[in-house]
């Protein structure tokens, strides 16, 4: 790891002690359905919609057993509630069939399932098993890039690198401080003159020098001089 790197990390660190997920689950497969349903919807609303829902099913059995329709009324708040409900029932099913009714722990079955792609499937991973994986969503993809610690607007792609440019014991905490950092600071319109990460941050830089200049330019040059 590079010394520019080490620093982002103690940063995130000091700002993010103890990161900790923000869906909520008891098993592998309420994690599962809570991450798909986390797609364009916050944590707080999934977490309302799943301590409702996983009240009357969170098994596949259970899921299948209530059917399509009652899922979609339960899942309705999360939006995209038609693909959602075709994804859960989905896996549901091929859990059942394929993997005797439990999660499996890999990245390679876990994308084998309906609907569960790279991100989802290592979200299940990290929190589930406790196995290392670097899940790159929406907030992961900004700031990572915005740091300098990938290069790339895809999301597979930004995942290996930062697989290869953080070392493995530090994943999944670096994991959750990139997503809190960019839920607090780190927004599509970032708050880069309060940020701590400002003096490593090549993005945060360019911004602020921007500004900085063209405020600059909006003082009469007596002022400036004076
Ligand atoms: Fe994001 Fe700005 Fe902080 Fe860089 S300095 S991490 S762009 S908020």
């Amino acid at each position: 790891m590079d010394l520019r790197t080490q620093k982002i990390l103690n940063e995130l660190n000091k700002r993010y002690p103890r990161p900790k997920p923000s869906l909520d689950f008891k098993t592998p497969f309420e994690l599962l359905i809570a991450t798909i349903l986390s797609a364009q919807c916050t944590d707080v609303r999934v977490n309302l919609v799943t301590k409702e829902l996983f009240k009357v099913a969170n098994t596949p059995e259970k899921i299948l057993k209530i059917g399509e329709k009652k899922l979609m009324d339960y899942i309705k708040p999360t939006g995209f509630y038609r693909a959602k409900t075709h994804s859960i029932m989905g896996c549901a099913k091929f859990i059942l069939e394929n993997f005797g009714g439990k999660v499996p722990g890999t990245l390679e079955e876990l994308q084998k399932l309906p609907g569960v792609g790279r991100k989802t499937a290592s979200v299940v991973l990290i929190h589930a098993f406790g196995i290392s994986a670097f899940p790159v969503d929406r907030h992961v993809l900004r700031v990572a890039n915005r740091l300098g610690l990938a290069k790339s607007n895809d999301a597979t792609e930004t995942d290996l690198q930062l697989r290869k440019n953080i070392p493995e014991k530090f994943w999944i905490r670096t994991h959750l401080q990139l997503v809190y950092h960019g839920r607090s600071l780190c927004r599509p319109k970032p708050k880069c003159e309060e940020c701590p990460l400002l003096p490593h941050c090549p993005e945060g830089k360019k911004r602020t020098t921007g500004r900085a200049q063209s405020r600059l330019s909006e003082i009469p040059p007596w002022r400036q001089r004076g």
